[in-house]
């Protein structure tokens, strides 16, 4: 007889998997045999080194009950074991107490009466002798928050050194746990974040930002939910689900209302009919995201559960990424049904949060990677594989899935970069590990959940010691997956590395010298046998020739940038928008200037009509956007979207080329908030305002929610 999760895994197996777009069958999946023997030759070095640490320490290595407790107080990455401070934390709503431990570390607490030098010199007495070869890389990890024990243990592996209080000189890298904004002033260097990254990545700056991609490609971008904004779409949601409704009174679409800065689950709930949505919250309109719910994905155990995958974003310019080839497998911790009436609110069968479902009683905390209701994610595709999956395929959708959402970013970011690190400025290069949250269909489709600009990295999780109590003790899954994206992450961001190729705004280098962590210097500084193979996979630009024809609207954002004028701010004033209509050659007798002015102001009205109201309007990109997309169809009716964009492209292309690269504007260092939200506006769009047209066009040939085989529906 068949267990539980047997029979819903044949199930899935047994399911005819969608074909996905030539373009994607070509990826490359490197993935179980590899990988697998990547974790757990990366396992066995962690293991045996948690077990020397047990040791020395005395205690047992328990995830439950005292002991841990126990080893928690004493735990220390550094490998001086000290009692930890501890705070205790009232979690609100909860009435539950947490006891956090701060890191308890020796290397911290040695540094800090010392002067750098002293430091360096106890470097050298612990008998590292990277020195002697080379200046040992230098980390700043005072700002890294609580990814700071991962890093700690990234750094020793790698035998760098680290900076735990900052550093008087510059450091090779610079350890962010929230912001590119944590530590102001850093003039040289690599961050570890991107600035804007954490706006682009709200709910609603993502759900715009796939939007342009899926009115330019919907067949590529279907793997996002279809998805309304809130309050601004309200009536255009409410409407389609009634269309939908009156079509076919059987439907019953259910959907998942995000608010837009929320995160771990908080304020989501579902609803079945747009009348019950919350839209006020006192005096103030929520803004939110809306979106399908996904009514039939993957189970395991009859389980609900969702894939976090880490992606290193390299540099911008060359756009260079690396997916970890390990991610984690979050459980929920009640049998999924269908959603119903009844079962709305059952967030432990709906919502796959860690942070929710440890709160469960049926969540079950597991040292092995493949049981409890954390599991690597390795651990579900090997399973899945034995049941005779495709699991390369499923792998290669993933790639292609993360490939196309960073491209989305991109634009946006870009932007962000320029005003915050203009070129000619000393400034530093930066990189960012996104978290990716992905759910499978039971067709095996990936579904894009959302991209967490600070995914987790504690290596600890949160377990109940007393009634009410809760500590945080060692997790050997989130360590095992963390500490490789992070040293690994280090490794490929290794300064000896980067200086070969020189630096450029964006980043660095050319596309081809993408890679590799440096194999030989590993050797010759003994770090070969300690280090296993990376764990990160490049995928750009090792797979440019399959997506670059996806990065028309960064071609958008380019010129953009240039008619940016030279305050560096991130929005495009009138004059900078007549000057990009002139130089382009885009104004004739049936487009006047005075149109121009027009469509400037009708546009930059309606994207600033959620914000805030005032006299001063200036258009951001992705107003730009929307002014190019109706440019581009007045001038090339005839065309689908895609072709006039890339049509004016073209022209306008051409007519900056033909006026030489001399005379492009140079923005300096912005001082303007960085938050597109916060831009300044004046007035509701005008019934007639193009974009709105357009965007209804674009509505009107994009039916949603039909349960079709191709769309990001539930099927
Ligand atoms: P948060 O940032 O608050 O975690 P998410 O977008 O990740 O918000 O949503 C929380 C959880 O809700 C996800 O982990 C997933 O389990 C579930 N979820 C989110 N969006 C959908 C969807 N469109 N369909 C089905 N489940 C979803």
């Amino acid at each position: 007889m068949k267990g539980p999760g047997e029979a819903a895994e044949t199930e899935a197996s047994g399911e005819g998997h969608q074909s996905s777009p030539a373009s994607e069958s070509s990826v490359q999946a490197d993935v179980s045999p590899t990988s697998r023997r990547d974790i757990s030759r990366s396992s066995i070095n962690e293991r045996s080194r948690s077990k020397s640490r047990s040791k020395a320490d005395g205690q047992e290595r328990h995830v439950n009950g005292r002991q841990v407790s126990d080893l928690t107080a004493h735990r220390s990455v550094a490998g001086v074991y000290r009692v930890s401070n501890e705070q205790n934390l009232q979690v609100k709503g909860t009435g539950k107490i947490f006891k956090a431990k701060s890191a308890a570390n020796g290397h911290v607490e040695s540094c800090q009466r010392q002067t750098e030098e002293k430091c360096e010199h106890g470097v050298k007495e612990d008998g590292n002798k990277v020195g002697k070869k080379r200046r040992s890389v230098t980390v700043d990890s005072s700002k890294a928050k609580t990814s700071l024990e991962a890093l700690k243990l990234s750094i020793r592996q790698l035998k760098w050194k680290e900076f735990p209080i900052g550093r008087r000189t510059a450091c090779d890298i610079y350890w962010h746990g929230v912001s590119f904004h944590d530590n102001e002033n850093i003039v040289s260097g690599q961050v570890n974040k991107f600035p804007g990254m954490i706006e682009m990545l709200r709910k609603i700056n993502l759900s715009r930002a796939v939007r342009t991609m899926q009115e330019l490609f919907p067949e590529e971008y279907n793997f996002y939910p279809r998805s309304w904004i809130l309050p601004e779409e309200y009536q255009l949601f409410s409407t389609q689900v009634r269309l939908l409704k009156d079509n076919d009174s059987t439907l019953k679409p259910t959907f998942i209302v995000k608010p837009d800065n929320g995160s771990q689950g908080d304020g989501i709930y579902l609803i079945r009919d747009p009348a019950d949505l919350r839209v006020i919250s006192g005096s103030q309109v929520k803004q939110a995201v809306v979106q399908e719910y996904i009514q039939k994905p993957l189970l395991i155990d009859k389980l609900k559960f969702d894939i976090r995958l880490y992606v290193l974003v390299r540099s911008l310019e060359p756009l260079e990424m690396y997916i970890a080839k390990e991610g984690l497998t979050r459980f929920c911790t009640e049998p999924y049904q269908e959603p119903s009436q009844k079962n709305l609110s059952h967030v432990f069968m709906h919502l796959t949060n860690y942070s929710l479902n440890v709160h469960s009683g049926n969540f079950v905390h597991s040292d092995s990677c493949n049981t409890g209701s954390k599991r690597t994610f390795s651990s579900v595709l090997y399973r899945l594989g034995s049941k005779g999956v495709d699991i390369k395929k499923v792998w290669s959708d993933i790639i292609a899935l993360v490939i196309k959402t960073v491209i989305a970013l991109v634009p946006e970011l870009k932007v962000h970069y320029q005003a915050d690190i203009p070129p000619g400025k000393p400034g530093p290069t930066c990189f960012q590990i996104l978290g990716f949250d992905i759910l499978l269909m039971k067709n095996l489709k990936p579904i894009l959940l959302e991209v967490n600009s600070n995914p987790s990295m504690r290596i600890e999780h949160e377990q109940e010691v007393s009634p009410g109590v809760f500590e945080y003790v060692p997790s050997l899954v989130d360590e095992e997956v963390k500490v490789g994206v992070i040293r690994d992450t280090l490794r490929l961001m290794d300064p000896a590395q980067r200086k070969q190729y020189g630096v450029t705004n964006f980043g660095v280098g050319s596309p081809e010298d993408a890679i590799v962590v440096d194999a030989e210097r590993d050797e010759k500084e003994g770090l070969a046998d300690s280090l296993p193979s990376l764990c990160l996979k490049q995928v750009f630009p090792k797979y440019t020739k399959q997506f670059n024809y996806l990065r028309v609207v960064e071609r958008i954002a380019t010129i953009f940038l240039r008619f940016l004028g030279v305050k560096g701010t991130m929005r495009l004033g009138p004059t900078g928008f007549r000057t990009f209509i002139r130089n382009c050659k885009l104004s004739n007798s049936s487009f006047s200037m005075a149109s121009a002015d027009i469509l400037y102001i009708d546009i930059t009205q309606r994207e600033c009509f959620a914000f805030i109201v005032s006299k001063s309007i200036r258009m951001g990109l992705h107003a730009f956007i929307e002014a190019f997309f109706y440019l581009a169809a007045r001038r090339f009716k005839a065309l689908p979207l895609r072709e006039q964009v890339v049509s004016l492209l073209e022209v306008c292309e051409s007519s900056i080329d033909g006026q030489g690269h001399g005379e492009k504007p140079r923005p300096h260092r912005s001082n303007t908030n960085a938050n597109p939200a916060s831009a300044h506006c004046s007035a509701p769009p005008t019934l007639n305002s193009p974009a709105l047209m357009r965007r209804h066009q674009y509505h009107r040939q994009h039916q949603p929610l039909q349960p079709s085989a191709k769309g990001n529906t539930d099927n």
